[in-house]
């Protein structure tokens, strides 16, 4: 049996720079981990993903209460979007706000990813892995390519980036070229293959975040990496797709 963590040593939260704040779940094995990143503006915050929701982030992570927030999904995975009930004003794409209001096991990927193998510890009861499903979270605001989100002193613009699922989107600060990428790009496996990934949406969605002039980027997974790295990745990932076509 794996032991049961407290909710209060679930989450880890750890202040970067640029008033990007990176919250995990550590007990969680790094491949199935989602990255949850919380901005600061001026005028409100930005929390981008909310992981798998089996401990609240709003009662153990005080930073996400602190002030006016809008909770963007990048997609709307079951390790993404987990917490976002939690939260008044909800943002995804429009290809994938029917999954957000009404998540399943299947459609969000719980099923077949989620079983006790995927922790190093199990989250506190009445968890279990055999019951878990995401909390359904109508969208308050669907997004779309261009739009922007607007923290008052900083503006993030919505890319589109479908290909891992249709309505995966990257968020881009032209001010600081900071890049949140979601799962399109991470510096670990990328995942291609599920029930709505589609192949030449990833060639696209890869050839377009390269022309970005980057500085870093904040993935979905994995640790973040420099602007240099993010070509290098994306080169190195579409020469292989080109030797295989
Ligand atoms: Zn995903
Ligand atoms: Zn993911």
């Amino acid at each position: 049996m794996k032991p049961r963590m407290r909710p209060q040593d679930w989450y880890s939260v750890r202040r970067l720079y640029d008033e990007v704040t990176y919250i995990c779940e550590p007990h969680i094995q790094e491949f199935y981990r989602c990255n949850i990143w919380h901005v600061r503006g001026r005028d409100r915050d930005m929390l981008i993903d909310s992981g798998m929701g089996v401990v609240s982030l709003r009662e153990w992570v005080p930073l996400v209460t602190e002030r006016e927030l809008i909770a963007v999904a990048s997609h709307t995975h079951f390790d993404h979007i987990g917490c976002h009930h939690e939260f008044e004003c909800r943002a995804v794409h429009a290809a994938e706000a029917d999954l957000l209001a009404k998540p399943t096991r299947e459609n969000t990927l719980a099923d077949p990813y989620v079983t006790d193998e995927i922790f190093d510890a199990l989250p506190p009861e009445p968890y279990c892995s055999k019951c878990y499903a995401v909390k359904r979270a109508p969208a308050t605001r669907i997004l779309e390519d261009g739009d922007v989100i607007d923290l008052g002193d900083r503006q993030f613009e919505v890319i589109h980036t479908p290909g891992h699922s249709p309505g995966g989107i990257a968020l881009y600060e032209k001010a600081t070229e900071i890049l949140f990428s979601g799962d399109i790009l991470y510096d670990g496996p990328l995942i291609e293959d599920t029930y709505h990934s589609n192949a030449s949406d990833y060639v696209a969605s890869m050839e377009r975040l390269l022309t970005l002039p980057v500085r870093v980027v904040h993935g979905g997974h994995f640790s973040s990496f420099s602007g240099e790295r993010c070509r290098e990745l994306i080169t190195g990932w579409l020469d292989a797709k080109h030797k295989t076509i």
